[in-house]
């Protein structure tokens, strides 16, 4: 190996080693270890890459790197593209976990809110722009929801951005004319689901019976809507595992498979709203739940021949294997917003959250006053921004191999640590980082799950 290794971040995993460096290059070098890497004989392919990518010191080019680091993180920043809404605090579900702590009585977002909600964002450059309806139940508020599509629509005829429209809902209120309205402007839909009908019926309490049954229902006419054409999108779901779905990891996968979602996704239960006093539970119970229902994704993947994947264990997966990276590891602000039915903003929903439980830490503003520059001028935006950086400003994350896929998160530091920088060597979040990373590479080096990840590269989708 000629012009010496400069300053790589390694891990032996999945039969070969994981290189990283400050610059932003990452490859898998096969059949290599670090005892061997010094004296290793590389291929022409992967030496030429190494030499691209600045990991040889003989080689370094400091104006290419200073080029990098710009576009790395802000040269092409034009603004946040996902917002999410909440258009109101009501819900008809009354979670035992709720971590928006709805209730009946919260205010809605009012059509003079949604004007200047529409002002702002439209204000922001960013080329694309997703509109995220949540609530409380977004779907109780179906008027002002329908009035800032059909306006956004009519502002975006002179903008001519790329427009997406989604909603996360509990599907409780839906019926035939709400979904003509989605199914009109093309709408994804995700829907909340427990997956197993005993526990999502105890855990989302409905006075008007199981609410399982109408997911399921709602589900059903969404997947035979999307299959007929243009409209809809094939539905999502997110699960939230609560202590009560731990002991039905492979239940929880076959019920999401019955219900046509290939894509899951299996949250943790974080400590926000009701579920900060209903029912936490130790970390490694989560990790044991979710090694074995990756099992059974693993299992279903190959008998069927179809992947069936966890969306954070499918990203892990293809950003590590093309070695491609998000330019922005802390999403809140540089990537979304939130705003709540009163307009006021903050850097992500579970930043909202937290306000609505009595802490407006994260407030950075309300839509009526500020302007999109003066937001991104806040001391708080800055902070956002400069942790984003977390290979410089956190020693933990410094030399890390994960560093540039890990999702920083001040929220999730705030929340679980009662501290904007976090402390990494005991964070839940570092923890369950390191939990997915070391789990994805390590089933790398099996010979049965790298057939089940071919199938996932090949078919998956984000
Ligand atoms: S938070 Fe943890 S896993 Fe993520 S980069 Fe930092 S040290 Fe690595």
């Amino acid at each position: 190996m000629k012009n010496g290794l400069f300053n790589p971040y390694f891990e032996n995993s999945g039969g070969g080693l994981f290189l990283a460096n400050p610059s932003g290059g990452a490859f898998f070098l096969k059949g290599v270890s670090s005892r061997r890497l010094r004296g290793a004989r590389l291929g022409r392919a992967a030496e030429v890459f190494l030499r691209d990518n600045d990991f040889f010191s003989g080689r370094l080019d400091f104006r290419r790197l200073e080029e990098r680091f710009g576009e790395h993180y802000f040269a092409s920043y034009k603004g946040p593209h996902i917002h999410i809404v909440t258009l109101t605090n009501r819900c008809d579900l009354n979670c035992v976990y709720c971590s928006a702590s709805s209730n009946a009585s919260s205010a809605d977002m009012s059509r003079a809110t949604a004007d200047r909600l529409l002002e702002f964002i439209f204000a922001i450059k960013n080329d694309r722009l997703v509109l995220e309806f949540q609530g409380g139940e977004p779907l109780l508020n179906f008027g002002t929801l329908r009035y800032i599509v059909e306006k956004a629509r009519r502002l975006n005829r002179r903008a001519g951005k790329k427009l997406h429209f989604s909603v996360v809902t509990n599907l409780q209120s839906m019926d035939a004319g709400k979904l003509d309205f989605l199914e009109r402007h093309k709408f994804a839909v995700c829907a909340s689901f427990d997956a197993v009908r005993k526990v999502h019926d105890k855990n989302r309490v409905s006075a008007g019976g199981s609410n399982y049954d109408r997911v399921e229902r709602w589900l059903k006419e969404i997947h035979a809507r999307s299959a007929r054409g243009e409209g809809l999108e094939t539905p999502n779901a997110i699960c939230t595992v609560t202590r009560d779905l731990l002991p039905f990891p492979a239940e929880t996968v076959d019920s999401f498979v019955k219900n046509g979602l290939y894509r899951i996704q299996l949250g943790p239960l974080d400590p926000l709203g009701r579920a900060a006093k209903a029912g936490t539970y130790p970390q490694e119970r989560y990790f044991r739940f979710y090694r074995k229902a990756l099992e059974r994704m693993g299992e279903l993947t190959l008998r069927t021949g179809r992947a069936v994947y966890e969306k954070g264990a499918f990203n892990i997966l293809k950003s590590t294997e093309t070695a491609g990276r998000s330019p922005r590891r802390n999403l809140e602000l540089l990537m979304r917003l939130a705003y709540d039915h009163n307009g006021d903003i903050y850097p992500s929903d579970e930043a909202r959250m937290l306000a609505n439980s009595g802490d407006p830490f994260f407030r950075l503003g309300n839509v009526r006053s500020a302007r999109w520059p003066d937001v991104l001028n806040e001391p708080l935006a800055r902070a956002l921004i400069s942790s984003c950086f977390g290979e410089f400003s956190q020693p933990y994350c410094a030399r890390c191999p994960y560093s540039y896929y890990c999702r920083l998160s001040p929220v999730y530091n705030y929340i679980f640590q009662g501290s904007f920088w976090g402390n990494l060597p005991s964070s839940p979040r570092c923890a369950f980082f390191k939990f997915m990373f070391g789990l994805v590479l390590r089933l790398k080096r099996d010979r049965r799950w790298r057939r089940v990840f071919a199938i996932w590269l090949r078919e998956g989708g984000y």
